[in-house]
């Protein structure tokens, strides 16, 4: 059985983080659709370029546009064993496409992270990502004012100086446009979810490390199996996938 795991939650919730522990955790791709476009922003490509303007003004990217990257990404070889999705679906068009395209895969694991808006604004307005490759700030788990110097992500981050800026999407009014956003469209989505038996809705107040173990727990949950054996079961898939 594959390890489909979708991560739900307001910007500022914590998901690219967990995502990001999980994956690497359980040998399985992190597809956060959010660092697809920034990469393709950043890289000034065709599609940066067609993306670009509506993400500085914290909208949504169109749903065919999305699905088109999902459905790709979703489609190569190391997503088979499982994938953690970050940013996606948004909208009950990305929703319905995303249970069209896992139809074969076995069950699609949906996991909420709840956290207030007052507590998001707070948090994103001190997020920092690299300014060279992108990676989050948080991925390299600092302390609050304690920022590592450099970004540890590539060999040209680890060479280049200090990097660490903010998102251009995260200042304090763009941030208020993507709650307004993430209510209006991608709130009501989870409905859709909520009544399914893989879904589970976790605190994100508690710490990372909490967090964390609860995710793993609510995964596990979901698939009717204890914590230790989420682990085994992906490195055996891991196993298969590199024998054939
Ligand atoms: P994120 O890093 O997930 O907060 O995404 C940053 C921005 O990328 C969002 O504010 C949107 O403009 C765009 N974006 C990311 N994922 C999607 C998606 N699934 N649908 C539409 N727009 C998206």
């Amino acid at each position: 059985m594959a390890l489909n795991l979708v991560m739900l939650g307001p910007p500022g919730a914590g998901k690219g983080t967990q995502a990001e522990r999980f994956a690497r955790e359980h040998g399985i791709p992190k597809v956060s659709t959010g660092d697809i476009l920034r990469e393709a922003v950043h890289s000034e490509s065709e599609l940066g370029r067609q993306v670009k303007a509506v993400m500085e003004r914290g909208e949504l990217v169109g749903d065919d546009l999305m699905i088109g990257i999902v459905r790709e990404r979703l489609s190569r070889p190391d997503a088979m064993a499982g994938f953690v999705l970050d940013g996606f679906p948004r909208t009950a068009a990305q929703a319905q496409a995303l249970d069209e395209i896992t139809a074969s895969r076995g069950p699609v694991i949906c996991v909420e992270i709840q956290v207030p808006d007052e507590e998001l604004v707070r948090r994103v307005r001190g997020r920092r990502v690299c300014d060279d490759c992108g990676a989050n700030a948080d991925a390299f788990e600092h302390k609050p004012g304690a920022l590592p110097d450099l970004c540890q992500n590539t060999e040209r981050c680890r060479s280049i100086g200090p990097s660490w800026v903010a998102r251009s999407d995260d200042s304090e009014s763009v941030v208020r446009e993507r709650l307004k956003v993430y209510w209006r469209d991608t709130r009501p989505m989870i409905e859709y979810y909520s009544s399914r038996p893989t879904f589970r809705s976790i605190d994100g107040l508690q710490t990372p490390e909490q967090v964390r173990e609860a995710l793993v727990s609510a995964a596990a949950s979901a698939l009717g199996m204890p914590a230790s054996q989420l682990q085994s079961m992906t490195k055996k898939l891991d196993g298969e996938a590199q024998a054939s």
